[in-house]
């Protein structure tokens, strides 16, 4: 079953693979240890794209790991990895180190499936309690490659690539998948999908983001998405809250949108995503939608916080607006609509708090744009977070919302000298 395939055959270009990720995989190999590159950047390498970030599998302890690298922490717990960092600042770069995982979660879940004394409920409870106690021992119970590569979720996802023998490793025949444009689950997949229900949703992601390469599902592994959906309501909300955002961060946001309509999940994964896909037709989402893969393809970095307050902003304009009209104050009514809808649509972000930090500044900034008298243009374009609240009105002008003069005055503004910017306020009056 293992496959080992050479440069002739997987025409990998090796100036496509990081520098760092090479220099990790020498230092474990020079150590005695089995390393590679494995997931989704081999997948990337093997279709020619330049993979975002390389992990690394290797059969090193994440304590063995550690010490063998400079700057390297062990982070979590429930799946313990080891992140060996370079550079610093903006500039640096985190390379994903994990050991070898065995695989032993399918027969776990299949023998409290199997207990036919067990009511449904119970099913639920105990599948659940399985589950995460089977992750716990699971993830970091270490196993051979081959044990590693059974528990990845696609069959593209699960090859290994050694930069310096330049030899792909390949248990579940990845690379003529590969070749074939397939989206195959490895194993059965309605299993799979019981296992982690979020598989699910890394379908839609990947079918998505490879659309354009022309990979469609293998249809065993279509079949059961739809009717597994409903397992997603044991996936704790802020694992789904991740899941969604990495869905609209692929640089294929309105392919994935055509994606979950296609499944017939353009409802039914996260409420928030629902509204994400239900307002893509409007202008304003659709074009923060565009903006932000846009952003993606050019390597740029994409805050979460924008699109999510380009997604809300509908209600919380019109909840200002209705307050407003009734005598409020603008500034205070804002701030009541923003809670309004945080409580409505977002509801627990705990452990979000800049994100939702971040958002609520993008809107309470909009109102301050129409203010351009004194001093007060010059503290905003001071903000740290004015780029994004402008980058919001400038969208907002694109559709007609605000004037486009005051948008290009703001852009000029921001570009300008402070003798220019008083010249500019000046004229103003
Ligand atoms: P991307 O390019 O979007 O980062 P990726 O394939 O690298 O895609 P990651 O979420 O970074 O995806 O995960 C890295 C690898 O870990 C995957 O390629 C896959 O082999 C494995 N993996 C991640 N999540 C799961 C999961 N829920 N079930 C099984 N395997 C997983
Ligand atoms: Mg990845």
């Amino acid at each position: 079953k293992r496959q080992e395939v050479g440069p002739e055959q997987h025409g990998i270009d090796p100036t496509l693979v990081d520098d760092r990720a090479l220099s990790v995989v020498h230092t474990l190999k020079e150590a005695g240890f089995e390393a590679y590159i494995v997931g989704g950047a081999v997948r990337d390498l093997l279709l020619g794209l330049r993979p975002k970030d390389f992990d690394v599998a290797t059969s090193a302890t994440p304590e063995e790991v550690k010490s063998l690298f400079r700057r390297a922490f062990i982070i979590g717990r429930r799946f313990r990895i080891v992140h060996v960092v370079f550079g610093r600042g903006r500039e640096h770069e985190v390379i994903e180190v994990s050991t070898f995982r065995a695989y032993m979660d399918a027969a776990a879940a299949e023998s409290v499936e199997g207990n036919e004394r067990t009511s449904k409920a119970e099913l639920a409870g105990m599948h659940h309690a399985v589950h995460s106690s089977g992750r716990v021992l699971r993830d970091n119970v270490w196993g051979p490659q081959e044990e590693d590569a059974a528990r990845r979720d696609f069959t593209i996802n699960a090859m290994y690539y050694d930069p310096e023998t330049r030899i792909v490793v390949d248990y579940h025949n990845g690379i003529a998948d590969a070749k074939k444009r397939l989206l195959r689950m490895i194993g059965d997949p309605a299993t799979r999908y019981r296992e982690d229900p979020v598989r699910i949703i890394r379908a839609v992601r990947f079918a998505a983001k490879l659309a354009g390469l022309g990979f469609k599902f293998e249809p065993k592994t279509k079949t059961p998405l739809l009717p597994s959906l409903p397992l997603l309501n044991e996936v704790p909300q802020s694992r789904l809250f991740d899941e969604m955002l990495k869905l609209l961060q692929t640089g294929h946001s309105l392919a994935t949108i055509e994606q979950l309509k296609q499944l017939g999940m353009a409802s039914g994964i996260y409420p928030l995503l629902d509204l994400v896909v239900e307002r893509a037709e409007q202008p304003f989402v659709r074009a923060a939608l565009q903006d932000t893969d846009r952003r993606v393809g050019e390597d740029k970095p994409v805050a979460p916080s924008f699109l999510l307050a380009c997604v809300l902003w509908a209600d919380v304009r019109d909840g200002w607006a209705d307050r407003v009209a009734r005598r409020e104050h603008p500034f205070p009514a804002l701030q009541a609509a923003i809670d309004e809808v945080f409580d409505a649509r977002i509801g627990d972000i705990s452990g979000r708090g800049k994100l939702g930090a971040d958002m609520r500044e993008i809107w309470m900034m909009q109102p301050r744009f129409e203010k351009r008298g004194g001093h007060t243009p010059f503290s905003l374009a001071e903000q740290p977070r004015f780029r994004a609240g402008f980058d919001f009105m400038r969208l907002r002008a694109d559709i007609g919302e605000v004037d486009v003069t005051l948008a290009d005055w703001w852009q000029e503004f921001s570009q300008a000298s402070d003798a220019v910017r008083e010249d500019l306020v000046e004229a103003l009056r």
